[in-house]
């Protein structure tokens, strides 16, 4: 039945569309069939959820996200600082070096890859006059309340705005995204025309690669990842500078951390410092670890002092 419709609607494409040619009407349900009708009907539904994706900040973890959407069958627009049309091309993108050529795109889904530091420069850079009305704003930010509070401001009311966080990246995310969290707050979604759609079909990009799917406030995913996020940060830094190595009798715990240190060594600085900057709670947390450092210190080294201290009296008691 579903098939049968299928079918009719293929027939029915414009001569100027791909499916130019009616098929032969099929006289027998079980005779071969004079194309892959399947192959017809999977290529026409596929199509029906695909969507045109700009990408802007085409760096590390932009491309990163490139490579799976263009594997779904997205059609993937790219904008950057940088000429990165070479990395483009090998993912099936096309590179924009103008902002104003990509949004003379029309694309459905504008995805903000920057860094956090520099995204209010390049939002303000992009010229959104040339888009579609009723275009969704996503972006991929590690902070949040900062480019929810940022797209409210200078998106005008009607774009669409979805701020989403992937907790993983290149390094984590390498062998699939499965059970891998996405956290996400629908800012502002209209509620005519296809917009709930679409921003559902951009969000089932992540679902269809088995990502735990967190609905979640901004602010709330704010609180959490400044004791999570920057501290697993901030540790894998830490320990980096002390230049670890691997031994033969490295305990699971020790490749734990060696394991962070690689997780974390391949991010940039700019990250770790939007990180920083634009999560109010990372302050409270950096003091926090501070205090336990020290406190930690001072057990050590007054236990220490006490030792030393019965050692000396011990001495002098017996001269
Ligand atoms: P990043 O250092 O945070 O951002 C790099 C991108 O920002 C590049 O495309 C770069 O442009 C652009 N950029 C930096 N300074 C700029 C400036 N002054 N003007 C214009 N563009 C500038 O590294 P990233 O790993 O690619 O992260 C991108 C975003 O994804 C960040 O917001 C980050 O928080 C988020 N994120 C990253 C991860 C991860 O694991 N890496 C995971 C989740 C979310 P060029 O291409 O021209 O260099």
């Amino acid at each position: 039945m579903f098939l049968n419709s299928l079918s009719s609607a293929i027939s029915f494409v414009p001569a100027a569309g791909r499916l130019r040619c009616r098929p032969p009407a099929i006289r027998a349900m079980d005779a071969a069939q004079p194309f892959d009708m399947e192959a017809q009907a999977s290529d026409l539904m596929d199509r029906s959820v695909r969507l045109k994706i700009a990408i802007i900040g085409f760096g590390n973890f932009g491309q990163f996200l490139a490579q799976t959407f263009a594997r779904q069958g997205h059609t993937l627009l790219a904008h950057s600082r940088t000429d990165h049309s070479a990395a483009a091309a090998s993912l099936g993108a096309s590179f924009f070096s103008d902002p104003n050529d990509l949004c003379e795109q029309h694309p459905d889904v504008v995805l903000l890859s920057t860094s956090i530091l520099s995204t209010a420069t390049v939002l303000r850079a992009l010229p959104i006059q040339r888009l579609r009305r009723n275009t969704l704003f996503a972006e991929v930010l590690s902070v949040k309340e900062f480019p929810k509070n940022l797209l409210l401001k200078h998106l005008p009311p009607y774009f669409d705005i979805l701020c989403t966080h992937p907790m993983f990246g290149p390094e984590s995310g390498k062998d699939g995204w499965a059970g891998l969290p996405l956290v996400y707050e629908k800012v502002r979604i209209g509620d005519y025309g296809d917009r709930a759609e679409r921003c559902k079909r951009f969000l089932d990009i992540f679902e269809r690669e088995g990502c735990r799917m967190v609905e979640m406030s901004c602010a709330e995913h704010d609180a959490c990842a400044a004791e999570t996020q920057f501290l697993t940060h901030t540790v894998g830094r830490l320990l980096s500078m002390l230049d670890l190595k691997s031994t033969q009798i490295d305990t699971k715990g020790y490749e734990a951390l060696l394991k962070l240190v690689q997780n974390t060594g391949s991010d940039s600085f700019e990250l770790y410092n939007g990180l920083f900057m634009y999560n109010k709670n990372s302050t409270e947390l950096l003091e926090r670890l501070d205090m336990a450092f020290d406190s930690l210190k001072k057990d050590l080294f007054g236990k220490l002092h006490d030792v030393l201290r019965k050692q000396l009296f011990e001495d002098s008691a017996e001269n």
